[in-house]
This record gives structure tokens, sequence and C-alpha cells, in this order.
């Protein structure tokens, strides 16, 4: 029960990687906040998981992130960690410069901006937890390599890089960290051979690390940025 009191807030806590997050550090002993766009896959979430506060938001909406932040500063005043994986890929193939922009400017705002207002509207929050971490759900799709292709790629690679530049900023104070999951079986990718479970698992051990561990994208335990 080392997570006793600790406050931990998951954006897209509703379902895949989100819901197994939110059930370990329910586990754990913690207190847990899911954040998603749809309120029945909220509730269905808390009838899986008694104990776990849901929260209605869409990240890529300014207004929605007001409104959470209004809720963090009512109730808890503190987060001690918060896991922005609320993440879409949208079905539009590979090709970046042959789709609509709103497909493109979609995929940014859920993927990047969406982690980048929400860290930067619940930071006075965030210093006031207890060794506070930010963990971002990133992608292998997202290293800067051959294989990095389209939108969601692009946006990947764009998380990586502001979990390194967040992460200078907030040093010593909070570690910033990214994780990339690999292919795990969710909505997102039901043919994934992963279990979301072990997803979670990697989110726990990453937040078991000391404070001064930050600015790193994980995959697969070791250290790949
Ligand atoms: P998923 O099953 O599709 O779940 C996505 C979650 O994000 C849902 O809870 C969804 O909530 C929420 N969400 C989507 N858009 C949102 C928005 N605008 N505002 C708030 N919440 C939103 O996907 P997943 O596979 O668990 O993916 C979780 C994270 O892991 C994502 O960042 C994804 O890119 C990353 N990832 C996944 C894989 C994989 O193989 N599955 C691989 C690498 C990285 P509602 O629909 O309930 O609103």
């Amino acid at each position: 029960m080392k997570y006793q009191g600790k406050r931990v807030l998951v954006t897209g806590g509703s379902r895949g990687i989100g819901f197994e997050i939110c059930k370990i550090f329910l586990e754990q002993g913690a207190d847990v906040l899911a954040v998603s766009r749809n309120s029945c896959n909220l509730t269905t979430a808390r009838d899986l998981l008694p104990g776990l506060t849901i929260f209605t938001c869409d990240v890529s909406l300014s207004e929605d992130i007001d409104r959470l932040v209004g809720f963090i500063d009512r109730s808890w005043n503190s987060v001690d960690i918060l896991v922005n994986n609320a993440g879409i890929q949208l079905p539009t193939g590979p090709v970046l410069l042959q789709q609509d922009d709103a497909v493109f400017h979609e995929i940014m705002n859920v993927n990047v901006t969406g982690p980048y207002l929400i860290t930067k509207r619940l930071l006075p929050y965030i210093l006031n937890g207890n060794e506070a971490r930010v963990i971002n759900i990133g992608s292998s799709m997202g290293l800067i390599n051959s294989g990095l292709r389209g939108a969601y790629g692009v946006s990947k690679a764009a998380l990586h890089a502001l979990t390194l530049a967040m992460a200078k900023e907030l040093m010593p104070q909070v570690a910033v960290n990214a994780i990339c999951p690999g292919w795990v079986r969710t909505d997102m990718a039901p043919d994934g051979p992963g279990d979301p479970r072990t997803s979670a698992e990697h989110v726990l051990w990453l937040a078991n690390k000391p404070l001064d561990f930050t600015g790193h994208v994980i995959r697969g335990r070791r250290s790949v940025l």
C-alpha cells in the first residue's frame, strides 16, 4: 500500500491501457481519477473498479480542461502522478500529406496539445504533490527512425519531445518520462499481442523510479531516448 493517500490522475482511464493503469494504482491504495470524453465508458469503468473517481473531459478542448482544473482545485488540490494516456489513432493509413487537414489537427490536439495543456494547467497542483511524476504514454511509432510515419507517428514523436523539454523545466521537483507500451490488445489495436495489464505494470515500475530519473522515453523498461 505504498500509494496510500497518493493522488493519481489518468487521462483515457475509461478503457484499454488507461483502465488497467487506474486499476493497478487503486490496488496500490491510491486515490485515482479517470478522465475521458465518454461518460458511459467512465461509468462502466467505475462499476468495474469500485473506488474509482471519474470526470468527463475531452483533453482536446481547452474549456473542458478548465473544468477539470476547477474540479481538482475543489477536491484534491494536489496531484502526485499525472498519466497522460488519452490518445487516438484515426484510420487514415500512413499517408501524411494526402489526408484532410482536420485529421491532422485532431490527432495533434488529442495526442500532443492535450498533454501539454493538462500538464501546464495542473502544474500548481502537481507542484503541491509529493515527489510528483508526469508519465506520458508515447509509442514506438514515434521514435525518430525509419519506422516513423503518418500523423500518429509525428504526434507521438512530438509527445516524446514534449516529455524531454518538460523534464528539463520541472527538475528537480517533478520527474517527467514517457513509456512506449508496444503493440497492445485494446480497442485501438484489437489484434495486438500485448496485455494492457503489462503496460500498467510498466507504468507502476516507472512511477517507482527515483525522482531524479527524469527525461527518458522508455520501451521494455529500457531508455530509448
Ligand atoms: P483505446 O483503447 O482506444 O483507449 C483510448 C482512451 O483514450 C479511452 O479511454 C478514450 O476515452 C480516451 N480518449 C480518446 N480521446 C480522448 C479525448 N479527446 N479526451 C479524453 N479522452 C480521450 O487506446 P489504448 O490502446 O488503450 O491507448 C492508450 C494510449 O496508449 C494511447 O495514447 C495510445 O496512443 C498509446 N499506445 C497504444 C498502443 C496499442 O498497441 N494499444 C501502442 C502504443 C501506444 P473515451 O473513448 O471513453 O472517451
